[in-house]
């Protein structure tokens, strides 16, 4: 099955989450999401809504946030699923590392990375990656591994390392947390737009936000605003970003 490609790409959005009945009320937003995923079973329900949804582009892996020390089986058993089903599953995600909310893991999801990193280069997959206070280790982990397209999903860290993220062909996704979260906020001034692409991580909440697919057009408001933009200009400018993001996974769209 072609994917569709609708007005807006939500690049990064936990729609397992959601019941049959809400994911088949956002048929009438004109959104397509990449859908992440958790773990093993959301990874499955992931990859099954995507195999009779065309807006969905299904993305599987396991959070940092899941990560144990008995999570390698898992992760393993997450890659042969992608292996498998390489031809539908082109993005690996959620994957990444967290030293701020889970410090005490950090040695198992390093490893869990790692095998999920080798599977992207192996099957040319981009990722959508957590970094949360990681960003420069994940960021060199990445452009080592020779991973050829990466998302950092609601992107915090550094601005410094913003250029070199953009350098390494690697992207950035904007949050609608941009109209309460200064640091993002900051972020989205100082980043090239060529490098954006939206984002709810729908459904989580933040600070009392209830973060959900259709926020990705106030997104674009946010952004124009940000860089004295117009939103059409900016719709515009964030579509190619996102086809062009989606063709170099490998998306047939
Ligand atoms: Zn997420």
């Amino acid at each position: 099955m072609r994917r569709v490609l609708r007005r807006y790409l939500d690049s990064h959005c936990h729609l397992h989450e959601f019941s049959d009945e809400e994911i088949e009320s956002f048929s009438e937003l004109d959104i397509s999401i990449v859908a992440v995923s958790d773990d093993l079973p959301s990874s499955r329900r992931t990859l099954e809504l995507a195999k009779r949804i065309d807006w969905v582009i299904p993305a599987l892996g396991l959070h940092p946030w899941e990560v144990t020390a008995e999570s390698i089986d898992d992760a393993k058993e997450v890659a042969e699923l992608i292996r498998s089903n390489s031809s539908v599953v082109r993005i690996v995600g959620e994957v990444g590392l967290d030293k701020r909310f889970r410090p005490n893991t950090i040695a198992f999801q390093t490893e869990v990375f790692r095998l999920f990193i080798d599977v992207a280069r192996e099957l040319q997959l981009g990722m959508t990656v957590h970094s949360v206070n990681t960003w420069r280790d994940v960021l060199d982990m990445l452009y080592r591994n020779d991973v050829p397209v990466a998302v950092f999903h609601w992107y915090t860290g550094p601005l410094e390392l913003l250029e070199e993220i953009r350098d390494r062909g690697y992207m950035i996704s904007v949050n609608p947390a941009i109209s309460i979260q200064q640091k993002h906020r900051r972020v989205v001034e100082a980043a090239p737009i060529d490098m954006m692409l939206l984002e709810s991580d729908a459904p989580y909440n933040y600070r009392g936000m209830k973060l959900h697919p259709s926020m990705v057009r106030d997104v674009v408001h946010a952004i124009a605003s940000a860089k004295g933009m117009d939103p059409s200009e900016v719709l515009e400018v964030i579509r190619e970003n996102s086809l062009r993001f989606l063709r170099r996974c490998g998306v047939g769209i």
